[in-house]
């Protein structure tokens, strides 16, 4: 077991989509593009520039480094705005709203960051959809930070024992890069023959 200083915000996306791609990216080093994050990258390469300045009444400031002690919470964040000194985070996303809430968790944990790093409290933040250009209100509820809080620790759990969790098959893994590594249906049969036999 190692002790880890810090968790990737983005793990607890990653976390809540797969548990196994999260241990894949995140203790094996493992990375693969697909069309999904090949254009996610380009979106971030893009939003990763630092700068400071107003549009209109609300400030706005990209690329900066969100912290938490309380969480051991670290990530960089695309743009955080404020509008009348009210703090709010806002992530980029290259598609669509999913099915899943993987995002809203990645934008909770920001909020959790934002919030220890300023002393206020921040009720919602924001996920921009590069496509649609649209932006998806997340209201940082207690149930949703009760779920960021559950997924921290789970990542943390993970991130310090290495334990793989296991690949199961299901309708995540058809937009998942890393599938052709991960073999989830054959590892499901491999599986099955070994309980059988
Ligand atoms: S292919 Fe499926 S089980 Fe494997 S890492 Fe991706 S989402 Fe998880």
């Amino acid at each position: 077991m190692n002790d880890i200083d810090y968790i990737p915000i983005a793990a607890l996306n990653q976390y809540s989509y797969c548990p196994h791609r999260c241990w894949r990216m995140f203790c094996a080093g493992e990375f693969a593009d697909n069309q999904y994050t090949t254009e996610g990258t380009d979106l971030h390469d893009r939003v990763h520039t630092f700068s400071e300045g107003h549009q209109e009444e609300t400030w706005q400031i990209r690329a900066i480094w969100l912290k938490s002690e309380r969480y051991q919470l670290i990530g960089k964040s695309d743009l955080i705005e404020a509008v009348a000194n009210r703090l709010y985070p806002v992530e980029y996303k290259r598609g669509q709203k999913g099915e899943w809430d993987n995002d809203e968790l990645q934008v909770c944990g920001q909020a959790l960051c934002l919030e220890e790093m300023s002393g206020q409290s921040v009720t919602q933040g924001y996920i921009y959809y590069a496509h649609s250009h649209q932006r998806q209100l997340v209201e940082i509820s207690a149930e949703l930070r009760e779920s960021a809080i559950a997924t921290i620790q789970a990542v943390k759990t993970l991130l310090e024992t290495g334990e793989m969790p296991k690949a199961v098959y299901s309708q995540r893994c058809k937009g998942c890069s890393l599938y052709s590594q991960c073999l989830p249906q054959a590892t499901d049969k491999v599986g099955r023959y070994q309980e059988a036999n």
